[in-house]
């Protein structure tokens, strides 16, 4: 009796212990590609202890996947909740040798898993990007996200930057820029999290076109020595000083004020983009949009 006694209370603190621990880490690997499991391993259980530290224990293991078949692009696949490693030729070992890209991609798959809600078709990607730099720059602290990831290039990008969410168009660079203001405030990650329940970022800039009609994907088609008229109104707040252009060969720019420009192509041009960039006054850069070319025959 004492003997079944003593098992039970033992059950009990064994069920206990395991609704405290990590609830694992899945490696499926079926093309048996060399992996490091054990660093693997390391590297989920120091991701997930700041995770259930400042946000909450998890129920569900994490799956990463190494090489599946039809594996598009490292990175967390939202759709099946794994992280994938893909093979990719201006990629280093799959992804693998890249701490941050590793705890970045934990971040998204650990969030989902905690509410379901903050993944799905209206998700706030931005705020997932921002976030999951955050949490890799918590646990792995320097100035560059991402070395080791891409042959020849030393990081993917820097933490830091100077650009502001309402003056970047893609995810990924509004994520920066949150990240960046999360690291300068030394925010929590419980904290940092109020940002899913905070409004998306109004734009900052728009740009008034004169001559061919307004696109909405900035994607303008030319006639030679057509003239585009550009005229760019920003937000107060934003303080933007000037605009200056990286026009690709052939598109040709007249500025006829800091915020306002005539293109014209001079002659047939192949498609091929530009960059208006938004400098503050100490010529910092705050944004930039893209602009898309082509010619326009008749
Ligand atoms: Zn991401």
């Amino acid at each position: 009796m004492n003997k079944l006694k003593i098992l039970l209370v033992l059950m009990g603190l064994f069920s206990m212990g395991t609704l405290w621990s990590a609830p694992g880490l899945i490696i499926q690997n079926p093309g048996n590609y060399p992996v490091n499991s054990a660093e693997l391993n390391h590297h989920y259980q120091v991701a997930y202890d700041l995770f259930s530290r400042e946000v909450g224990p998890l129920k569900v293991p994490l799956t990463i996947s190494i090489a599946p078949r039809d594996c598009v692009r490292t990175g967390y696949n939202f759709v099946n909740n794994q992280v994938v490693f893909c093979s990719n030729e201006r990629v280093i070992n799959l992804g693998l040798d890249s701490v941050d890209v590793i705890y970045h991609e934990m971040f998204h798959a650990f969030i989902c898993n905690f509410s379901r809600n903050l993944c799905g078709n209206n998700m706030r990607v931005d705020v997932h990007e921002g976030l999951a730099d955050y949490f890799a720059h918590l646990i792995n602290p320097d100035t560059y996200f991402g070395e080791n990831f891409y042959r020849g290039l030393g990081y993917i990008r820097e933490y830091r930057t100077t650009w502001r969410p309402g003056l970047v168009q893609g995810d990924h660079e509004r994520g920066n820029a949150y990240a960046s203001s999360l690291i300068q405030s030394r925010a929590s990650l419980r904290s940092a999290l109020r940002l899913f329940s905070t409004p998306p970022q109004p734009e900052e800039v728009e740009d008034i076109i004169t001559g061919p009609s307004k696109s909405k994907l900035n994607r303008y088609r030319l006639k030679a020595n057509e003239i585009m008229g550009v005229e760019f109104r920003f937000a107060p707040a934003a303080q933007v000083a000037r605009v200056v252009w990286k026009l690709p060969p052939g598109v040709l720019i007249q500025e006829i004020s800091p915020k306002s420009f005539r293109i014209k192509a001079a002659q047939a041009i192949p498609a091929s983009k530009g960059f208006a960039i938004f400098l503050n006054r100490n010529g910092s850069e705050l944004g930039s949009r893209t602009y898309y070319f082509a010619s326009k025959f008749d």
